[in-house]
């Protein structure tokens, strides 16, 4: 499955060459970054890290996942409004994992006073990894999906630009023409712009939640810009101004600073260290109120692992899809083995192989944003260590996909130009907008493809490891 440009790689003139145009290319299309000394000021920029060029993906397996893309957005639909599912499957998680156990006790409070949001919003993306079988055909294995904060949607509608660019400066003008075009950004603000619009109010604005610390910021502008071109307003705010300034009137409409809040749109929230005392009042405030939450806290937690490894026992797809047999085999066709490490005869067995072969599994804890899952050795001593105890529960464990790999060179600002051994995760967006019981939009909005070299395991953009890349289809 080699791209027709593995004569290049090892061509160092062609290849310094083409890096030159192809950053220079990434500052002009705006594929921006902070840098790591000045997160939060725009005078100094970086290009977003990225290959150089762009990698071979199967075109049968990019198509399959964009066709089970509006399925999952269904599925988690689904799983948001299933109470009794939720309570059943994070029983066990909440118990050890306290993170999950806080954005529980708001999801049931919330709950118990009775939704004031009528509206639902949910962007995800999807991510997939292509197994490599032993007669060497790959399969579309998904990794997980991410139902909060799903990143890049706007850097990555920058970087095919880029890489038509550079094919043609290697001379492959012909390939140049075959990248497949992709907006995620225009998508994601279509679905923010409905929700908008079904809230019903002109005067009330979209807000972005976003973090203390923002490197990404244009990616996140990318969407942004899209809602301006619709002649919405956005503030950006983070948890502690919802906190100082934020309030619900009679009818839980939500305000800010003097303004009426009709979507909001999470880029933060997503890891415990960020939630303070303050965050989590804030964060119970929004989830009380009537406006859109993209996502409410009932489709984070349909996000969780734990709810991912369920969601693949026999019979629990046929339980939240009763109706749609066809989505069903589409999704369960894309599952990698998934194995629950709750206590009790199970999860023993299943330990005990893991330790036994840890080179075949992931275990992961209850964690999003990169870095947080354990392979080989450290998973073979973690799980040793906490096999025996209640702790073993906020893990689950996972089949390790294992992609063939290939040679690529990831340009990143002050870093020396070098092959690397790389394999690709393929991301597709989804988006979906409810209306009490009416799904009034459930559509893929574009995919992003991040690459990374072998020697790390884990890690996304943000955390530093993977890059920004354009799918070349064979
Ligand atoms: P996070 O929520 O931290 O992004 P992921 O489940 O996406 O968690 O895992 C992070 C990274 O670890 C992935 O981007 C991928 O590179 C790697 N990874 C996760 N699961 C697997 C797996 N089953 N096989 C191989 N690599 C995996
Ligand atoms: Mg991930």
């Amino acid at each position: 499955m080699a791209a027709p440009w593995q004569d290049v790689v090892r061509d160092a003139a062609a290849v310094r060459e083409a890096a030159a145009v192809a950053v220079d290319a990434a500052l002009l299309a705006g594929l921006l970054m902070r840098t790591g000394e000045q997160p939060n000021a725009s005078d100094v920029v970086n290009y977003a890290p990225f290959t150089l060029l762009p990698s071979a993906v199967p075109q049968a397996l990019f198509e399959q996942a964009y066709a089970v893309q509006q399925d999952f957005n269904l599925l988690v639909d689904a799983v948001s409004q299933n109470k009794e599912f939720l309570e059943q499957t994070l029983a066990s998680t909440i118990k050890v994992d306290d993170f999950t156990a806080r954005l529980f006790r708001i999801y049931t409070q919330v709950l118990e006073e009775g939704l004031a949001q009528t509206v639902f919003l949910g962007i995800n993306r999807s991510d997939y990894m292509f197994d490599c079988g032993q007669d060497g055909t790959a399969a579309l294995r998904q990794i997980e999906i991410n139902t909060i904060a799903a990143s890049f949607g706007g850097l990555t509608s920058r970087t095919t630009d880029v890489h038509r660019l550079v094919l043609k400066a290697l001379g492959k003008t012909e390939e140049a023409t075959r990248l497949v075009p992709n907006n995620p950004a225009k998508g994601l603000a279509l679905g923010i712009a409905k929700a908008w619009e079904l809230y019903g109010s002109q005067r009330a604005v979209v807000m972005f939640l976003v973090e203390e610390v923002q490197r990404n910021i244009f990616d996140q502008r990318c969407v942004e810009n899209e809602l301006w071109n619709r002649n919405i307003r956005v503030v950006r705010k983070r948890f502690r101004d919802v906190f100082e300034q934020g309030s619900l009137d009679a009818s839980r409409r939500l305000f800010v600073d003097g303004q009426e809040v009709a979507v909001v749109y999470y880029r933060e929230g997503y890891v415990p260290q960020v939630y303070d005392q303050q965050s989590w009042e804030a964060r119970l405030l929004l989830e009380r109120s009537r406006a859109v939450k993209c996502p409410d806290i009932a489709t984070q937690l349909a996000g969780t692992k734990k709810v991912q490894q369920e969601l693949s026992r026999p019979g629990t797809l046929e339980r939240l899809l009763p109706s749609h047999p066809g989505a069903i085999a589409r999704i369960r066709a894309t599952f990698a083995g998934l194995y629950s490490l709750d206590e009790g005869e199970e999860g023993d067995r299943i330990a005990a192989t893991a330790i036994a072969d840890p080179d075949r599994f992931v275990l992961k804890p209850q964690r999003e944003g990169g870095g947080n899952n354990l392979y080989g050795e450290e998973l073979r001593e973690v799980l040793e260590k906490i096999k025996d105890s209640p702790e073993r529960t906020s893990y689950i464990l996972m089949d390790k996909i294992k992609p063939q790999p290939a040679l690529n060179y990831l340009l990143r600002a002050h870093s020396p130009l070098q092959v690397s051994e790389c394999i690709s995760e393929l991301g597709i967006f989804g988006v979906y907008v409810r209306q009490g019981q009416e799904l009034v939009l459930n559509q893929a909005a574009g995919h992003l493809l991040r690459t990374k070299a072998t020697e790390h395991a884990d890690g996304g953009v943000a955390a530093g490891v993977a890059v920004l890349d354009t799918p070349y289809l064979l």
